[in-house]
């Protein structure tokens, strides 16, 4: 375990050149103070967290100070937003600080987000605020415990510099940490700039630290892109089996690595409503929780193009075709998994679509729902509170699970394994962001430890395994953070 400054630095992107991003420092916060530090991805990744003085950890993290080995870069990618192309985009309110190599000689990029502006700022401050932080850092580990893949959060910092938002607030950084911070937009940059010779080098790049399974032959383009759409559905395959609505489902923030990327208005659904748009600024639904799917598509589709100067576009057009297979089927492996059904019979599939579209219609809660029933006896659900039609179901259902657990105990044990008591809903990050706003930091180490396992019972608020009372519903979460 070592201290920070002690890491196993290195700058592979830094290094690729000029053309994939420009050096940059960060701008300090005013009178720092460190919000969190995830112990246990810290304790992942070999950082000694104790072995940093707070004061230079709070430094480094409100970009007072750097250690040695940094080559800080703004990323340069573009990307299509809400379907349009936008060529000025890039890292505008952070920077790769640096990159390391842990113990088993795996590469995690170190980014710092809210550090200031870049020459890709645009007309923005480049900074982050408190509440939009917390939120980031508070999902990351809760997607991890879901077991979706994602970028994770190891430290949070607050500040006194203020900053305008649609009331003035504090400015804050998240330390991000991934193993890489390429996007689709990286690759459509430098094809619509026509740098083909760089996007070679960066499909190269990626290859060798990130796919080193894929080999050095003339396809070797083609399996990156068969590799991308295959994370890619089994993220969104991931997302639509635990309700979770990404947002803002542009191609800067897909990542390469299939990762879900750039948390702004995220949300997992309360009642299960497929046309659920959690972000306020998405007028036309584009990226309503059912449309995500397609959307993955689409956004495989500009990626495909932007890697056209490196593969045939018939090849391009055949893998794209695996795709929606991909997430079905990985999306109903895991329903089947929610609902407990071991062996396999033919009208499963409308066992589990007729209890989705019941929930739909009474306005039930999707995942507490699932968890009741994974709580209690099969032969006690009679009792439960449902509408009568939904009892009807239940019943079709107790039968159907009859056969393939004689035991209900063990039917339970195995509902409960997959199906979260506790999920990071909208209403509870808003009250763990008013604690922290408050200055209740250990309310995090509280959360950190039930997101990291949201299956079993934990000594925490009970109303933290509760949907939204009716007071509690209807947030409004836009890009705005
Ligand atoms: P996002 O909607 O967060 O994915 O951001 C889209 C683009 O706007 C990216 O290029 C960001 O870096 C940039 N951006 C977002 N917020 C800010 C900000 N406060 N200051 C500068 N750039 C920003
Ligand atoms: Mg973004």
């Amino acid at each position: 375990m070592k201290a920070l400054d002690q890491l196993n630095y290195c700058h592979t992107y830094a290094d690729l050149g000029s053309a994939f991003g420009t050096h940059t420092l960060p701008s300090a916060l005013h009178e720092p103070y460190l919000i969190h530090v995830n112990p246990s991805l810290a304790n992942k990744l070999g950082i000694d967290i104790t072995r940093t003085k707070r004061q230079d950890l709070i430094a480094l993290l409100a970009g007072q100070r750097l250690v040695k080995q940094w080559q800080p870069i703004a990323m340069k990618y573009t990307g299509h937003q809400f379907g349009h192309y936008n060529p000025d985009l890039g890292d505008g309110r952070g920077l790769l600080l640096a990159e390391i190599l842990d113990a088993n000689n795996q590469k995690w990029d170190f980014h710092l987000k809210g550090s200031g502006q870049t020459p890709y700022s645009r007309q923005g401050d480049g900074r982050a605020v408190i509440r939009s932080s917390v939120r980031e850092y508070l999902i990351s580990a809760a997607m991890q415990g879901l077991d979706i893949p994602t970028t994770q959060a190891l430290a949070i910092l607050g500040s006194a510099t203020q900053i305008q938002r649609e009331e003035q607030e504090y400015a804050a950084t998240l330390l991000r940490v991934s193993p890489s911070h390429i996007r689709f937009g990286h690759f459509e940059y430098l094809f619509y700039s026509g740098q083909h010779q760089q996007l070679k080098t960066l499909a190269d790049y990626v290859i060798q630290w990130h796919m080193p399974f894929i080999d050095n032959s003339p396809h070797k383009y083609l399996q990156l892109f068969q590799e991308v759409i295959r994370l890619t559905a089994t993220m969104i395959a991931k997302w639509h089996a635990y309700g979770f609505c990404h947002g803002v489902m542009n191609t800067d923030n897909m990542s390469i690595l299939g990762l879900t990327f750039d948390y702004g208005p995220f949300a997992f659904l309360d009642a299960y409503q497929p046309k659920f748009i959690c972000n306020h600024s998405d007028y036309s639904g584009r990226y309503a929780f059912e449309q995500q799917p397609g959307i993955g598509q689409w956004n495989l589709s500009a990626l495909g193009y932007a890697l056209s100067t490196l593969i045939d576009k018939e090849q391009i057009e055949q893998a794209l075709q695996a795709y929606p297979h991909q997430v079905q089927s990985q999306y109903r492996a895991l329903m089947r998994q929610r609902f407990a059904l071991k062996s396999e019979q033919s009208d499963d599939r409308q066992l589990i679509n007729q209890c989705l579209s019941l929930m739909e219609t009474h306005g039930m809660d999707f995942h507490h729902t699932l968890r009741t029933l994974a709580e209690t006896n099969a032969d006690h659900w009679s009792t439960l509170r449902y509408p009568p039609s939904f009892k009807l179901w239940l019943n079709l259902y107790q039968q159907r699970l009859g056969q393939d657990y004689p035991d209900d105990q063990q039917r339970q044990q195995t509902m409960q394994s997959v199906n979260p008591k506790y999920l990071l809903r909208t209403h509870l990050a808003q009250q763990a962001i008013e604690q922290v706003e408050s200055g209740q930091f250990t309310v995090l180490d509280t959360w950190l430890k039930v997101l990291e396992n949201p299956f079993i019972e934990h000594d925490c608020d009970p109303s933290w395994a509760l949907p939204p009372l009716p007071n509690q519903k209807g947030i409004g979460l836009s890009c705005s953070s």
